[in-house]
């Protein structure tokens, strides 16, 4: 099929589109087929849900171009993930802009508040952190979109909010995901007046196969779409926020302890999105870009990639091996600090002298870090288990990627998240939508010399990877995943499943996943541990069921433009994968 390219200006092709604009009057959209792979030309998306596909495909059919379609997308995800994205919480953008043949990226990373320091979490129960004002950062997303619209993209963020609109207004389906995340969910969105009202309607959550309408986001994304992010960023929702945060809608009777925030308007009118150079390894001719730091996504990510291209051969031992050093070296020098040794972190120098420590059997635990100083032995001797500091604590699967590709070779990947499934668990009154508690992803503290821990205007670290690899300056795999800490690993075993393993996109995906994250156990699900477990325990690795480890999204460019955007089968319900114009 031949793809012209729109002459038209988009906004006057938006604005007599029925879809992105008007529509037809409140019933739920019908169901959307959900396929998790899908291949064509012309264009590529695949995210988590049919919706927020749906109206990325709708995007890129009008001629919006791939960072068009993903803040669209995006938005939609607000309406359709309200628990894992949306407006008040951050996210990182990976992007490939065809035209310069360069990899750019957006960080929209929620804020410390200016109040806070190194001791504000010291001592809280972590349970209780998450239910607060105090863990709600200064939400990204907001900014980031403008950013991301303003620097790469062709409409506006009121066009570009018009379908989460849509969508938030006529509602839609509630499947087994959103119904199950709302029950986990019940207990602690009781305890809020404004968050019982919008997910626990009827005091129970929405029934799987009912419409579920957001009415009040439809306005406020309506007026941010007017305003723009001024009114979020020191003006009038802003305000409305600090008040949430300061003061949450706890519902009378409720025994919970929550803790107010230290958020000031002064704090969202200093918040700004970033624009960062990406990070940068070569894996066997490949160029893997990722996210810098405050995320440790893509030096993460990098650096296991390197030990694993510096041994003689590569399994799932070795896969877990990597993966357990290069956390080591994430706890220890990773975090929105000056100085974090990013290049030695991903030297062929540095991870040979890691490589070096992989042996026949699991290492003891825990892994210490290494040195990253530019100075590397051959092979040094091992040395003696670190002290349990450099112990990861266990992430959930919250967040949320999605992946675009479009028409003209533009690529984004695209993390979101507002940290737990549920954020802060507190809706901001009347606005439909909740608030991220992002903040609990500081290391609490004491910590001395962490790098992770609180500070005023800190990005707490993340480990979200949108990952974009080029070959020959070209793209060829555009990827990400949620799923907390377990994202680096997730994105790492997909690209060792295709890479070294052999298997097609959707094979790597679909594969059963494990997670080694410097802990004693290494958490797998139940078909990896079938398939790799009585072989890997005899090496001395040991395993704790994890019944359900990722997401994934992603996007291969097989050639001659033709592309595969590959979802999920089944984790969380299955994925939506989506191109332009399906291959015959
Ligand atoms: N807050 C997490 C991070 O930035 C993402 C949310 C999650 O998946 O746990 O790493």
């Amino acid at each position: 099929m031949i793809i012209r390219r729109i002459a038209v200006p988009l906004a006057g092709i938006l604005a007599g589109s029925s879809v992105l604009l008007s529509g037809p009057p409140a019933v739920a959209s019908p169901p959307t087929d959900k396929k998790p792979v899908a291949e064509g030309y012309g264009g590529a998306v695949s995210t988590v849900d049919p919706e927020a596909s749906r109206v990325a495909l709708e995007v890129l059919r009008r001629g919006g171009n791939a960072m068009d379609a993903a803040v669209a997308s995006a938005a939609t995800l607000g309406v359709t993930e309200p628990y894992s994205a949306g407006l008040a919480g951050g996210g990182f953008i990976v992007y490939y802009d065809a035209r310069r043949g360069r990899i750019h990226t957006i960080d929209g990373r929620e804020t410390a508040p200016r109040a806070m320091t190194a001791t504000s979490l010291e001592g809280i129960p972590f349970e209780q952190a998450v239910t607060s004002g105090l863990s709600a950062g200064v939400p990204g997303s907001v900014a980031q979109w403008e950013l991301a619209l303003r620097r790469f993209g062709t409409l506006s963020l009121r066009q570009a909010l018009k379908p989460a609109i849509e969508v938030a207004r006529k509602g839609f389906t509630v499947d087994q995901t959103f119904h199950d995340q709302t029950a986990a969910n019940a207990a602690r969105f009781a305890d809020f007046t404004s968050t019982a009202r919008l997910f626990l309607p009827g005091g129970a959550p929405p029934p799987v196969g009912s419409t579920f309408r957001n009415p009040e986001l439809a306005e406020t994304y309506r007026l941010l779409g007017r305003y723009g992010g001024r009114w979020l960023y020191g003006g009038g929702l802003g305000t409305e926020i600090v008040r949430t945060v300061k003061n949450p809608p706890v519902t009378p009777g409720s025994t919970r302890n929550v803790r107010p925030g230290l958020m000031e308007l002064t704090d969202l009118a200093a918040y700004r999105a970033l624009e960062r150079p990406p990070t940068k390894m070569t894996y066997k001719g490949m160029d893997v870009y990722g996210m810098a730091p405050p995320s440790s996504g893509g030096s993460t990510v990098g650096e296991a990639l390197n030990i694993l291209e510096a041994l003689p051969a590569v399994g799932m031992h070795e896969y877990l091996e990597a993966s357990r050093l290069s956390f080591a070296d994430r706890g220890k020098y990773v975090g929105d600090v000056p100085g974090v040794p990013l290049r030695e972190l991903l030297s062929d120098g540095f991870a040979k002298e890691r490589a070096c420590l992989i042996g026949e059997r699991a290492m003891a635990h825990p892994a210490p870090a290494g040195n990253p100083d530019g100075a590397y032995e051959p092979c040094p001797a091992a040395s003696s288990p670190a002290s349990p500091a450099g112990e990861t604590p266990a992430e959930g699967p919250e967040t949320t990627h999605l992946v675009v590709a479009d028409r003209w070779g533009n690529v984004v990947a695209y993390n979101i998240t507002i940290e737990s499934t549920g954020g802060n668990g507190i809706v901001v009154p009347g606005r439909g939508f909740l608030l991220n508690n992002e903040l609990t992803d500081f290391t609490f503290g004491p910590a001395p010399g962490d790098p992770n821990l609180p500070g005023p205007g800190k990005r707490p670290r993340s480990s979200m990877a949108p990952t974009i690899v080029l070959a020959d300056g070209k793209p060829l795999l555009a990827l990400g995943s949620p799923g907390g800490s377990t994202i680096i690993t997730t994105v790492l075993q997909i690209l060792v499943n295709r890479w070294e393993l052999g298997m097609s996109l959707p094979e790597a995906l679909a594969a059963p996943r494990a997670t080694q994250r410097n802990t004693a156990q290494t958490q797998a699900e139940q078909g990896f541990i079938d398939r790799y477990g009585a072989e890997l325990t005899a090496r001395g690795h040991s395993f704790a069921l994890n019944p359900e480890i990722g997401a994934a999204t992603a996007v291969e460019f097989l050639g001659r433009g033709r592309l595969q955007a590959v979802a999920e089968p089944s984790r969380r319900g299955g994925g939506s994968a989506l191109v332009v114009a399906p291959a015959r």
